[in-house]
């Protein structure tokens, strides 16, 4: 085959080099050819399916004990309940009894009582039959691929020999958490783009990944060596030895222009000009804090907070979420970590809150519209962000914003939660500056209202060019689509940093275009003063922070702004930033983006 067969494309969500055999997870019921028994067979089957029963439960026990250690015992529940199918008398007893009176094979018995009961549950609306549906589906998949003596078909709980790099269809962010780091090196997903969630955790925690690779499932077998570049956004399949070597020298050239920008994290971020730009880092998980604040990021301008009740069977109660807080904010002594409530709904509903089946969850019960009408918890989590506050300088912020009175409504709530505590006797902060997520059209509209009764305003740009641009941020069909150099989102973007300059209020970016260099430089040309980053892109945005002048970036953002198209907005960027800085620091692989998706400048 010639390397450009062999060379497969996606789109490269988190930057970085991984090499090692695949690890598919085909999650499937396979084919199961239609054969029937002798008379004389009938009870040899049933003993091999007794035998497959026993074994699948004893590895299922495996599982559960590691998944234990790597996640915590509320997700290795999931284990029980497939135990659980496999003691199912009427289950079992179905199946066997097909065997008998039809003579069929044990694998195509359980095959067809497996759809039988599909069936039945699928058509009885029952939400809760639904939730069973996957564990009957996960484990008549493990009993029929074991007797048909394919192994279980991978699984991230099954052990590796040696690193390797996970392939699947779909990769959601309660599973990118709970990967084990030390033996997934790198990941492709059939779905999802640079903007999914579990493309920002990837990226957040620093594992190489490429989302939206079509056909990716089918194309990499199983064992296969791979090089995966998440900065090209390409998997190249059974290397060469030559091709390992280049590989490899890629990857040193890469590290070493890494070494060179760390040199930037203890050096001010201030512009050519002597603009100083608050550079602060994301949050996604407990283990990003260390990382962000080796990288040097002044405060957390977005600190995720539904991740800390991912992989949890119960909501994290008040003092487990103060101690969380407490331990982020101290990590930054004096400076501001901006704590996100919830962000539920869209893509993430973790398993303690499982809200109803939605046609379109993204346009539906979410964020600060959940947080409201579950009133208990969204206090439970205002009053530990103020009891946290005595010693850390904390902020609260609300997602999805898109009307006045959810910011009012918010701000209620927390004087009367401090005024509980007060009376409690509970020492805690009076008020936190609060602050607004832009993140709809609606919200960027009426940013100069949303300013005047808000302390600070921050905009996302995922769920922003989303909304505007109406692409599913997550849909690796419309990747291409979602283009946050839109002159539509440029122009809402300028329409909130001009409402909170009018109202002399900062406005931050904390979504992924703040992390890209090209972006970041649209920004401060916008006028933000304040960038919220992925931890392993602070030492680059801060690079290119101190390599450009304000004056710069303001006149290649007006030029972005008149352009007619993303891609001539980008091409006006690129070429303006490359006037702008010392082109021969710049990483030789990731040059200024060659493609028309922003981002390849990353590392
Ligand atoms: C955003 O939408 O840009 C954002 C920062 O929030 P999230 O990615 O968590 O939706
Ligand atoms: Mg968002």
């Amino acid at each position: 085959m010639s390397s450009s067969d062999r060379l497969l494309k996606g789109i490269g969500v988190s930057p970085g080099i991984a090499m090692g055999p695949t690890m598919t997870v085909r999650w499937a019921l396979p084919e199961v050819p239609h054969r029937v028994v002798s008379r004389t067979q009938v009870e040899k089957e049933i003993r091999r399916l007794r035998a497959a029963i026993k074994d699948v439960k004893k590895q299922l026990a495996e599982f559960r004990v590691r998944a234990v250690d790597r996640a915590g015992v509320d997700e290795a529940r999931i284990f029980d309940a497939q135990a659980l199918m496999l003691e199912d008398k009427e289950f079992i007893g179905g199946i066997e009894e097909l065997i008998r009176e039809n003579h069929l094979t044990a694998e195509k018995a359980f095959e067809f009582k497996t759809l039988e009961v599909r069936d039945l549950w699928t058509g009885a609306g029952n939400p809760l039959l639904k939730e069973r549906l996957a564990d009957l589906t996960g484990v008549a998949i493990r009993v029929i691929q074991h007797l048909m003596h394919k192994g279980t078909g991978a699984d991230i709980w099954e052990t590796l020999s040696e690193p390797s790099i996970l392939v699947a269809r779909e990769l959601s962010p309660g599973l990118t958490v709970q990967l084990d780091r030390d033996m997934i090196v790198g990941l492709i997903s059939e779905e999802g783009t640079r903007t999914s969630h579990a493309a920002i955790l990837a990226h957040s925690i620093g594992i190489p990944a490429i989302f939206g690779l079509r056909g990716a499932v089918a194309r990499i077998r199983s064992g296969t060596k791979v090089i995966l570049d998440g900065t090209r956004g390409t998997v190249l399949v059974d290397p060469t030895p030559d091709e390992v070597a280049e590989a490899e020298r890629r990857d040193t050239r890469r590290r070493e222009f890494a070494t060179r920008l760390e040199e930037a994290v203890t050096q001010p971020s201030v512009t050519v000009d002597g603009v100083r730009i608050a550079l602060r880092g994301n949050v996604d998980l407990p283990e990003e804090v260390a990382p962000a604040k080796a990288h040097g990021a002044e405060g957390v301008g977005l600190l995720r907070t539904e991740f800390l009740i991912t992989g949890h069977s119960e909501l994290p109660d008040e003092e487990a979420q103060t101690n969380y807080f407490r331990h982020v904010g101290e990590a930054f002594p004096g400076q501001p970590v901006v704590i996100r409530t919830y962000d539920l709904g869209g893509d993430k509903f973790p398993a303690p809150f499982r809200g109803p089946p939605e046609a379109n969850p993204f346009l539906g019960w979410r964020a600060i519209r959940v947080c409201l009408d579950e009133p208990e918890m969204f206090r439970t989590q205002i009053r530990a962000v103020l009891r946290a506050a005595v010693t850390a300088n904390l902020h609260l912020m609300i997602p999805l914003v898109t009307r006045l009175d959810e910011v009012e409504r918010t701000r209620e709530m927390m004087h009367e939660e401090a005024a509980r505590l007060e009376r409690q006797g509970v020492p805690a902060a009076k008020t936190v500056p609060l602050g607004v997520m832009v993140e709809t059209p609606a919200a960027a509209v009426m940013a100069d209202r949303l300013v005047e009764i808000s302390d600070f305003l921050s905009v996302g740009t995922n769920d922003l060019t989303q909304y505007t641009l109406v692409v599913d941020r997550g849909n690796a069909r419309l990747a291409d689509r979602f283009t946050p150099h839109d002159p539509s989102v440029l122009r809402l973007l300028k329409l909130v940093a001009e409402a909170s300059r009018a109202a002399n209020k900062p406005a931050s970016v904390c979504g992924e275009m703040a992390s890209e260099p090209l972006s970041a430089f649209l920004l401060l040309g916008l006028g933000y003063e304040t960038l919220s980053v992925a931890p392993p892109a602070l030492p680059l945005i801060k690079w290119l922070i101190r390599q450009v002048t304000t004056a710069q970036a303001r006149a290649a953002a007006d030029a972005a702004l008149a352009a007619r198209s993303a891609e001539l907005a980008l091409d006006i960027l690129r070429f303006a930033l490359t006037e702008a800085v010392d082109e021969t620091l710049l990483d030789p692989d990731a040059r200024l983006p060659a493609g028309r998706r922003s981002g390849s400048l990353k590392l």
